[in-house]
């Protein structure tokens, strides 16, 4: 394929576990991706290590030169056999300007393949409860774009047209014209009373809803601050029956919480938030940092066979083993006839992807209640136990295995360093009253957090903080924090239940 090759791909309409499968994949084979302001950039975790990531913002009435640029930024990324992925929110079929795009690449001798997305004006309907259609009263539905093309002579609206149309009107791009669509529809003598809906950002959980009668509809918006990109829909259906909604009763519906983990933890523990209806805010504190070109791990590699257990402690030390052991040419044969014990089920799902299944999972939180539980398990009586886990876990373990009888090789192979960046911008969420919970998931979080924003900004404000456990709480308390929830269940998933059961 030395011509290249340019997918052209439809993002949906917002949350990023929206997009197709073959989205997805293609996203993931891709060399250069380029996505504009409506593609959610979460999706980009699909995207390999390495690929050439460019957003291209495209505002409302840019002009065809902006277009042009985009064309030639297609061809130039696809030359040379690369494999380009355009982004595009929705439906790239969809008001998605993409013809002018394929025209281009197609001239350039380019091949292509067009992905379809969820577009907005369908996901609106699974979001809100709306249906678009109903056998009593919308056997129809036809999407209008609000905004017609710069320069065109004349409207492709026929609006007396529209005015008598029996079944559901879906606008896109309306919301800078909202009061003349509906002074349009009215004056072709459609009543004023007809049910409008406006619905923004459809599927993020900062999705709102103004509903009101034609005439009234736009005051509403700006009553309620309701601004693009949104979705307007005109017509019985708007005023459907509001117990077929859901998404917006989600336990975390619309609160906005900070993750305070590494770059990839934050990611996980998002996708967590997301799927209960909150708003995940990353604030990376710490970087994992492998530590697995150290002798003693090559040491404990060689003799890996000869132990009778081999201890996991966290995913991420799964994930830094698994990526040395590549790097050396190795896999999980290593292992041999060793058992393996990993502490919580992440840890053993983790291990589970790189094919072990872990003979030993207790379900404690802590390390010492580990030792223990391991001790009940079997004897450990002159067994030969290596421990592979984070520079700065406590002896506690080690102590309390060899009092069991065992040797014990404790080996670090990753340690996480505390991560400095620009945080400006959530002290001002925070001194705005925009944030309502902060998380903490490790003592490490607590000080990467910490050495970054003053604990007076936090003390000062509404914002509440929530610990996963006593560890990790006494730390909190150390920079005088007030912890206002602790989880029951020393996880994750444990931390947002607590969070959830304070709004029950
Ligand atoms: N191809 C896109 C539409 C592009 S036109 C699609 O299929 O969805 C841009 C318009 O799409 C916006 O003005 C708005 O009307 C609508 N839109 C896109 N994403 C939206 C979202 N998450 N919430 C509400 N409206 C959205």
């Amino acid at each position: 394929m030395s011509k290249g090759f340019v997918y052209l791909v439809g993002a949906g309409p917002g949350r990023a576990d929206l997009i197709t499968v073959r989205g997805a994949e293609v996203l993931g084979k891709a060399d250069c991706i380029i996505y504009d302001k409506l593609a959610n950039p979460a999706l980009l975790r699909y995207a390999r290590a390495g690929a050439d990531i460019i957003h291209v913002p495209k505002r409302i009435g840019s002009t065809s030169v902006t277009q042009k640029q985009i064309n030639r930024l297609l061809i130039e990324k696809a030359s040379g056999g690369r494999i380009v992925v355009r982004l595009k929110g929705g439906d790239p079929c969809i008001f998605g300007r993409i013809a002018e795009e394929i025209a281009a690449i197609s001239e350039a001798g380019i091949d292509f393949e067009i992905v379809p997305g969820i577009t907005a004006g369908i996901a609106v309907s699974s979001y809100t409860g709306i249906m678009l259609t109903d056998r009593q009263y919308s056997s129809q539905v036809v999407f209008v774009t609000g905004r017609e093309a710069e320069g065109k002579k004349e409207s492709n609206i026929d609006w007396s047209l529209l005015a008598k149309y029996p079944g559901t009107i879906v606008f896109y791009m309306g919301m800078g014209n909202l009061d003349f669509i509906a002074g349009k529809l009215i004056e072709n003598g459609m009543s004023e009373n007809t049910p409008a809906a406006v619905v923004t950002e459809v599927t993020f959980p900062t999705q709102e809803m103004a509903k009101a009668p034609l005439s009234r509809i736009g005051d509403e918006c700006r009553q309620n601050k309701i601004g693009p990109p949104a979705i307007i829909i005109i017509g019985e259906a708007a005023d459907s029956d509001k117990s077929l909604g859901w998404f917006t009763k989600l336990p975390l519906f619309g609160k906005n919480i900070v993750v305070t983990r590494d770059s990839v933890g934050n990611a996980d523990f998002a996708q967590e938030i997301i799927a209960r209806g909150g708003n995940p805010i990353s604030f990376d504190t710490f970087k994992i940092v492998s530590l697995t070109d150290s002798n003693e791990f090559l040491r404990a590699l060689t003799e890996f066979a000869d132990y009778d257990w081999i201890v996991f402690t966290s995913g991420n030390g799964v994930t830094v083993f698994f990526e040395a052991l590549g790097k050396l040419g190795k896999d999980a044969r290593v292992f041999g006839s060793a058992k393996v014990a990993a502490i919580g089920d992440r840890t053993a799902e983790r291990l589970l992807r790189f094919g072990i299944k872990a003979d030993f999972v207790p379900n404690v939180f802590t390390s010492g209640e580990f030792g223990k539980q391991l001790l009940n398990f079997t004897s450990l009586r002159d067994k030969k136990v290596l421990l592979l886990r984070s520079q700065i876990a406590s002896n506690e373990l080690v102590e309390l295995l060899q009092k069991g009888g065992a040797a014990v090789k404790d080996v670090a192979i990753y340690t996480a360093v505390t991560q400095k960046h620009d945080s400006d911008w959530l002290s001002e969420k925070i001194d705005n009253d925009e944030i309502d919970w902060l998380t903490f998931a490790s003592p490490s979080s607590v000080e990467g957090f910490f050495e970054t924003i003053g604990s007076e900004t936090v003390r000062k404000n509404n914002v509440k903080v929530a610990s996963i456990g006593p560890v990790t709480s006494r730390q909190l308390e150390s920079h005088g924090l007030l912890v206002d929830i602790e989880a029951d269940e020393h996880t994750l998933i444990g931390l947002l239940e607590a969070i959830e059961k304070t709004y029950k």
